[in-house]
Protein backbone atom coordinates (compact mmCIF):
# COMPACT_ATOMS: atom_id res chain seq x y z
CA UNK A 1 0.00 0.00 0.00
CA UNK A 2 1.05 4.12 0.06
CA UNK A 3 2.44 5.27 2.97
CA UNK A 4 0.41 7.57 4.04
CA UNK A 5 1.46 11.05 4.86
CA UNK A 6 0.77 12.62 7.49
CA UNK A 7 0.83 16.77 7.82
CA UNK A 8 0.84 18.31 11.09
CA UNK A 9 0.10 21.67 10.77
CA UNK A 10 0.18 24.78 13.55
CA UNK A 11 -2.25 26.94 14.05
CA UNK A 12 -3.52 29.79 15.37
CA UNK A 13 -6.56 32.02 15.11
CA UNK A 14 -5.84 35.93 13.03
CA UNK A 15 -7.89 37.39 10.42
CA UNK A 16 -5.27 35.26 7.70
CA UNK A 17 -6.41 32.16 9.60
CA UNK A 18 -9.41 30.68 7.36
CA UNK A 19 -7.37 32.19 4.13
CA UNK A 20 -4.67 30.18 4.75
CA UNK A 21 -6.13 26.80 5.95
CA UNK A 22 -8.22 27.12 2.69
CA UNK A 23 -5.27 27.60 0.64
CA UNK A 24 -3.25 24.87 2.42
CA UNK A 25 -6.76 22.39 1.98
CA UNK A 26 -7.06 22.76 -1.10
CA UNK A 27 -3.50 21.44 -2.26
CA UNK A 28 -3.32 18.75 0.74
CA UNK A 29 -6.72 17.65 -0.67
CA UNK A 30 -5.79 16.60 -3.97
CA UNK A 31 -2.84 14.07 -2.31
CA UNK A 32 -3.94 10.77 -1.94
CA UNK A 33 -3.59 8.93 1.19
CA UNK A 34 -3.02 11.96 3.48
CA UNK A 35 -3.85 12.64 6.68
CA UNK A 36 -3.87 16.06 8.46
CA UNK A 37 -3.18 16.75 11.67
CA UNK A 38 -4.21 20.42 12.46
CA UNK A 39 -2.91 21.67 15.70
CA UNK A 40 -4.34 24.66 17.15
CA UNK A 41 -2.42 26.81 19.30
CA UNK A 42 -5.32 27.08 21.68
CA UNK A 43 -7.13 26.11 25.30
CA UNK A 44 -10.00 24.68 23.35
CA UNK A 45 -10.87 23.83 19.85
CA UNK A 46 -11.86 27.02 18.03
CA UNK A 47 -15.51 26.97 16.19
CA UNK A 48 -13.93 28.43 12.96
CA UNK A 49 -11.47 25.31 12.87
CA UNK A 50 -14.55 22.82 14.14
CA UNK A 51 -16.30 23.63 11.19
CA UNK A 52 -13.76 24.23 8.78
CA UNK A 53 -12.58 20.55 9.43
CA UNK A 54 -15.86 19.38 9.59
CA UNK A 55 -16.21 20.73 5.33
CA UNK A 56 -12.56 20.45 4.55
CA UNK A 57 -12.92 16.88 2.79
CA UNK A 58 -9.99 15.29 3.77
CA UNK A 59 -9.18 13.13 6.55
CA UNK A 60 -8.24 15.22 9.53
CA UNK A 61 -7.81 14.90 13.36
CA UNK A 62 -8.42 18.06 15.20
CA UNK A 63 -6.10 18.78 18.22
CA UNK A 64 -5.23 21.17 20.63
CA UNK A 65 -2.91 22.36 23.02
CA UNK A 66 -2.43 26.14 24.10
CA UNK A 67 1.53 28.13 24.37
CA UNK A 68 2.12 29.20 27.40
CA UNK A 69 2.17 32.94 27.73
CA UNK A 70 6.01 32.68 28.79
CA UNK A 71 6.71 31.48 25.42
CA UNK A 72 4.73 34.03 23.27
CA UNK A 73 7.13 36.66 22.72
CA UNK A 74 9.19 37.38 20.07
CA UNK A 75 12.15 35.97 19.05
CA UNK A 76 11.10 32.98 20.52
CA UNK A 77 10.32 29.45 18.31
CA UNK A 78 6.60 29.33 17.89
CA UNK A 79 4.48 26.27 17.58
CA UNK A 80 6.66 23.83 19.65
CA UNK A 81 4.13 22.33 21.87
CA UNK A 82 1.48 22.02 18.70
CA UNK A 83 4.20 20.03 16.29
CA UNK A 84 4.63 18.18 19.41
CA UNK A 85 0.80 17.10 20.15
CA UNK A 86 1.01 16.15 16.78
CA UNK A 87 4.16 13.66 17.31
CA UNK A 88 2.37 12.63 20.48
CA UNK A 89 -0.89 11.65 18.36
CA UNK A 90 1.00 9.56 15.75
CA UNK A 91 2.97 7.91 18.30
CA UNK A 92 -0.25 6.87 20.16
CA UNK A 93 -2.13 5.46 17.44
CA UNK A 94 0.76 3.67 16.01
CA UNK A 95 2.01 2.22 19.05
CA UNK A 96 -0.28 -0.83 19.82
CA UNK A 97 -0.54 -1.47 16.21
CA UNK A 98 0.75 -5.33 15.49
CA UNK A 99 2.51 -4.24 12.30
CA UNK A 100 4.13 -0.98 12.07
CA UNK A 101 1.73 1.12 9.12
CA UNK A 102 4.01 2.89 6.41
CA UNK A 103 3.87 6.49 6.65
CA UNK A 104 5.63 9.47 6.51
CA UNK A 105 5.50 12.53 8.35
CA UNK A 106 5.92 16.39 7.24
CA UNK A 107 5.56 19.45 8.99
CA UNK A 108 3.32 21.77 7.17
CA UNK A 109 3.02 25.19 8.61
CA UNK A 110 -0.12 26.82 7.39
CA UNK A 111 1.85 30.05 5.48
CA UNK A 112 3.84 28.36 3.23
CA UNK A 113 2.81 26.66 -0.75
CA UNK A 114 3.66 23.32 -1.01
CA UNK A 115 3.98 21.90 -4.77
CA UNK A 116 2.08 18.70 -5.26
CA UNK A 117 5.11 17.37 -6.56
CA UNK A 118 6.56 17.46 -2.95
CA UNK A 119 3.87 15.18 -2.36
CA UNK A 120 5.25 12.21 -4.76
CA UNK A 121 8.67 13.20 -3.72
CA UNK A 122 8.61 12.61 0.21
CA UNK A 123 6.32 9.49 -0.22
CA UNK A 124 9.48 7.61 -0.83
CA UNK A 125 11.41 8.61 2.69
CA UNK A 126 13.35 5.96 4.13
CA UNK A 127 14.64 7.32 6.98
CA UNK A 128 14.39 11.49 6.50
CA UNK A 129 14.48 12.99 3.38
CA UNK A 130 14.93 16.71 2.50
CA UNK A 131 14.77 19.16 -0.51
CA UNK A 132 15.17 22.92 -1.13
CA UNK A 133 12.52 25.74 -0.07
CA UNK A 134 11.96 28.95 -1.27
CA UNK A 135 11.92 32.15 -0.32
CA UNK A 136 13.21 31.76 2.70
CA UNK A 137 17.08 32.24 4.62
CA UNK A 138 17.23 35.59 3.40
CA UNK A 139 17.74 33.98 -0.29
CA UNK A 140 15.41 33.35 -3.04
CA UNK A 141 16.03 29.78 -2.21
CA UNK A 142 17.92 27.40 0.75
CA UNK A 143 18.78 24.06 -0.05
CA UNK A 144 21.10 21.34 0.79
CA UNK A 145 24.11 21.22 -1.06
CA UNK A 146 24.56 17.23 -2.51
CA UNK A 147 27.68 15.46 -4.23
CA UNK A 148 27.26 12.08 -5.70
CA UNK A 149 23.83 11.82 -3.95
CA UNK A 150 24.90 12.50 -0.47
CA UNK A 151 23.83 15.92 1.79
CA UNK A 152 27.31 17.29 2.03
CA UNK A 153 26.62 21.36 2.97
CA UNK A 154 24.14 23.89 3.02
CA UNK A 155 23.09 27.01 0.79
CA UNK A 156 21.38 29.50 2.89
CA UNK A 157 21.87 33.44 3.49
CA UNK A 158 21.49 32.50 7.25
CA UNK A 159 23.15 31.08 9.96
CA UNK A 160 25.34 28.53 7.83
CA UNK A 161 26.48 27.31 10.97
CA UNK A 162 23.57 25.47 12.00
CA UNK A 163 24.11 21.26 11.79
CA UNK A 164 21.08 21.29 9.75
CA UNK A 165 20.46 24.56 7.75
CA UNK A 166 16.96 23.61 6.74
CA UNK A 167 13.56 25.24 7.62
CA UNK A 168 10.82 23.05 9.00
CA UNK A 169 9.08 22.49 5.61
CA UNK A 170 12.44 21.56 3.79
CA UNK A 171 12.33 17.70 5.35
CA UNK A 172 10.05 14.54 5.82
CA UNK A 173 10.56 11.91 8.64
CA UNK A 174 9.68 8.43 7.98
CA UNK A 175 6.87 6.74 10.49
CA UNK A 176 8.96 4.17 11.17
CA UNK A 177 11.53 6.81 12.86
CA UNK A 178 9.35 8.78 14.76
CA UNK A 179 8.54 5.66 16.38
CA UNK A 180 11.94 3.77 17.14
CA UNK A 181 12.96 7.61 18.40
CA UNK A 182 9.89 7.54 21.38
CA UNK A 183 11.40 10.56 23.19
CA UNK A 184 12.43 12.69 19.87
CA UNK A 185 10.27 15.95 20.37
CA UNK A 186 11.01 19.80 19.90
CA UNK A 187 12.49 21.47 22.62
CA UNK A 188 11.55 24.69 24.53
CA UNK A 189 14.80 24.70 26.98
CA UNK A 190 18.00 25.31 25.49
CA UNK A 191 16.78 25.85 21.97
CA UNK A 192 18.04 29.16 20.03
CA UNK A 193 15.63 30.88 17.54
CA UNK A 194 16.19 29.11 14.37
CA UNK A 195 17.52 26.11 15.72
CA UNK A 196 14.63 24.31 16.20
CA UNK A 197 14.94 21.81 13.19
CA UNK A 198 18.54 21.34 13.79
CA UNK A 199 17.72 20.39 17.43
CA UNK A 200 15.41 17.76 16.02
CA UNK A 201 16.97 16.33 13.00
CA UNK A 202 19.86 15.96 15.92
CA UNK A 203 17.95 13.75 17.55
CA UNK A 204 17.27 11.28 14.78
CA UNK A 205 19.24 11.51 12.10
CA UNK A 206 22.78 12.41 11.02
CA UNK A 207 23.53 14.83 8.15
CA UNK A 208 25.49 11.72 6.28
CA UNK A 209 22.18 10.12 6.37
CA UNK A 210 19.89 12.58 4.69
CA UNK A 211 17.90 11.10 1.18
CA UNK A 212 18.10 14.38 -1.11
CA UNK A 213 14.89 14.81 -2.97
CA UNK A 214 13.81 16.96 -5.99
CA UNK A 215 16.86 16.00 -8.03
CA UNK A 216 19.50 15.93 -5.93
CA UNK A 217 17.36 18.86 -4.13
CA UNK A 218 18.21 20.72 -7.39
CA UNK A 219 13.95 21.41 -7.92
CA UNK A 220 12.15 23.93 -5.63
CA UNK A 221 9.09 21.87 -4.51
CA UNK A 222 7.66 24.51 -1.43
CA UNK A 223 7.89 28.40 -0.89
CA UNK A 224 8.59 29.99 2.41
CA UNK A 225 5.59 32.61 1.75
CA UNK A 226 5.37 35.01 4.77
CA UNK A 227 7.28 37.90 3.69
CA UNK A 228 10.65 38.10 5.53
CA UNK A 229 11.06 40.91 7.41
CA UNK A 230 13.16 42.73 9.84
CA UNK A 231 11.67 44.36 12.82
CA UNK A 232 13.69 46.88 14.85
CA UNK A 233 11.93 46.90 18.25
CA UNK A 234 13.03 49.56 21.46
CA UNK A 235 13.23 47.10 24.19
CA UNK A 236 11.94 49.78 26.66
CA UNK A 237 8.89 51.04 25.03
CA UNK A 238 8.37 47.72 22.35
CA UNK A 239 8.00 50.33 19.72
CA UNK A 240 8.32 49.11 16.41
CA UNK A 241 11.28 52.05 15.19
CA UNK A 242 12.14 50.28 11.91
CA UNK A 243 10.41 47.34 9.57
CA UNK A 244 12.00 46.20 6.55
CA UNK A 245 10.45 43.39 3.92
CA UNK A 246 13.44 41.45 2.55
CA UNK A 247 10.81 40.31 0.07
N1 LIG B 1 1.83 29.43 14.96
C1 LIG B 1 1.17 29.06 16.10
N2 LIG B 1 1.12 29.94 17.16
C2 LIG B 1 1.71 31.17 17.12
C3 LIG B 1 2.41 31.54 15.95
C4 LIG B 1 2.47 30.63 14.89
O1 LIG B 1 0.62 27.96 16.17
O2 LIG B 1 1.63 31.93 18.11
C5 LIG B 1 1.89 28.48 13.81
C6 LIG B 1 1.55 29.10 12.45
O3 LIG B 1 0.17 29.00 12.19
C7 LIG B 1 2.39 28.28 11.49
C8 LIG B 1 3.60 27.90 12.34
O4 LIG B 1 3.20 28.05 13.70
O5 LIG B 1 1.73 27.09 11.08
C9 LIG B 1 4.82 28.77 12.07
O6 LIG B 1 4.42 30.13 12.25
P1 LIG B 1 5.25 31.34 11.71
O7 LIG B 1 5.52 31.10 10.25
O8 LIG B 1 4.57 32.60 12.10
O9 LIG B 1 6.58 31.20 12.56
P2 LIG B 1 8.08 31.18 12.07
O10 LIG B 1 8.14 30.14 11.01
O11 LIG B 1 8.34 32.56 11.58
O12 LIG B 1 8.79 30.84 13.34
Amino acid sequence: ALPTIYAITPTYSRPVQKAELTRLANTLRQVARLHWILVEDAATRSELVSRFVAGAGLPCTHLHVPTPRRYKRPGLPRATEQRNAGLAWLRQRHQHLPAPQPGVLFFADDDNTYSLELFHEMRTTRKVSVWPVGLVGGRRYERPVVENGKVVGWYTGWRADRPFAIDMAGFAVSLQVILSHPKAVFKRRGSQPGMQESDFLKQITTVEELEPKASNCTKVPIYFLKRFSMVFVDDRTNKVLFCRFLY
